[in-house]
């Protein structure tokens, strides 16, 4: 049974504290499913969206797009699903399925990205969402509600460009920052094969980095310290956002190398190197659906799972301050409290 209006968290206007907020439940489109929500994760880019970082933002906006929940219900046209299944929905929630991207299995270069998130209209920091059901994941049945969650945006982000660009091989791969991302993405790519070297200004990182499968770990609080591996990485993943010391990570790119951006850091750097040494840097966003459901079936036969603290539903905003203050090891995911909505 769910309840007939929306129970959600919505900041109101832009920066503003999450409050208490109702709405009147979405109509389901045909190929869609309303899901019963049971974990939200908290991730920096709900954060940026209540800043409306990326210009994209409505207000009444409910933030939350690792999702874990039930089937609650489902339009006409949904095949596969049905009402008390288990599923995960990410970032995306849906795609026009008729660009070239959706067409090529692309689905997170979809020419409507900005229409496909989970957030519109309402997300998950609520008692239900909807998205189109061909976005929403089975889970493996042994796999916990709150791992999950966190794997349907921080995995899918690590995971993607490591099986794009490093699998199945002995690749020297660097993960720059061990926080919500970095700590997935050394797991990710110790259990694909690869020599794992962390790279973190927090030297305490270090004992936790080695423990996630890092092979070796370079403290970038001294930007000198990279000299030791000048030439050396075969990839390098940065998670980390802020400004950072382009020229020394790039010195430790092997000639064709190439850097990869996961979150939005600021970016500025000579190009002296990317010429004389053929560097590719990149952007990766999310993943398609194909690598969504290869990730799950992956994290799940591999035992990766992310470091969690769960909060109740009710403490969204102290949640948010934690995430805001880089607090949370790793990752924080809010547990709706159904029994009192
Ligand atoms: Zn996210
Ligand atoms: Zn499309």
């Amino acid at each position: 049974m769910f309840a007939l209006k929306g129970l959600g968290y919505a900041a109101m206007a832009v920066g503003q504290t999450l409050e208490p907020f109702e709405y009147a439940l979405p109509e389901l489109g045909e190929h869609d499913v309303r899901v019963s929500i049971t974990h939200c994760g908290v991730c920096h880019t709900d954060i940026h969206a209540i800043d409306d970082y990326y210009g994209i933002t409505d207000f009444p906006f409910v933030p939350g797009h690792e999702i874990v929940g039930y089937i609650s219900d489902v339009g006409p046209a949904v095949s596969g699903l049905k009402a008390g299944d288990r599923v995960g929905i990410g970032w995306q929630g849906r795609s026009c399925m008729q660009c070239e991207w959706c067409l090529q299995g692309e689905e997170q270069l979809c020419m409507d990205i900005a229409s496909a998130t989970t957030m519109v209209p309402y997300g998950g920091f609520s008692s239900s969402v909807i998205a189109d059901g061909r976005f929403a994941y089975p889970l493996p049945l042994a796999m916990p509600s709150p791992v999950a969650a966190v794997l349907m945006c921080a995995g899918i982000t690590v995971y993607s460009p490591l099986r794009a660009f490093a699998a199945g091989d002995k690749q020297k791969v660097a993960i720059v920052g061990v926080g919500g991302l970095g700590h997935l993405a050394i797991q990710f790519a110790h259990a694909l094969g690869c020599e794992v070297t962390a790279i973190s200004c927090s030297p305490d990182k270090k004992e936790q980095a080695l423990a996630f499968g890092a092979d070796d770990f370079i403290d970038f609080s001294d930007p000198a310290n990279l000299r030791q591996a000048n030439f050396y990485f075969d990839l390098l993943l940065c998670t980390a956002s802020g400004m950072i010391s382009w020229e020394a990570i790039l010195r430790t790119l092997k000639k064709r190398g190439r850097l990869v951006l996961l979150g939005f850091p600021d970016v500025a750097f000579n190009s002296t190197d990317l010429v004389a040494h053929e560097l590719t840097i990149t952007g990766s966003l999310l993943g398609n659906r194909a690598t969504m459901r290869e990730m799950l079936a992956f994290a799940q036969s591999h035992g990766i799972a992310p470091e969690i603290e769960l909060m109740p539903m009710s403490q969204v905003n102290q949640a948010i301050q934690r995430v805001k203050e880089n607090k949370a090891r790793y990752r924080i995911v809010l547990v709706n409290e159904t029994e009192k909505r």
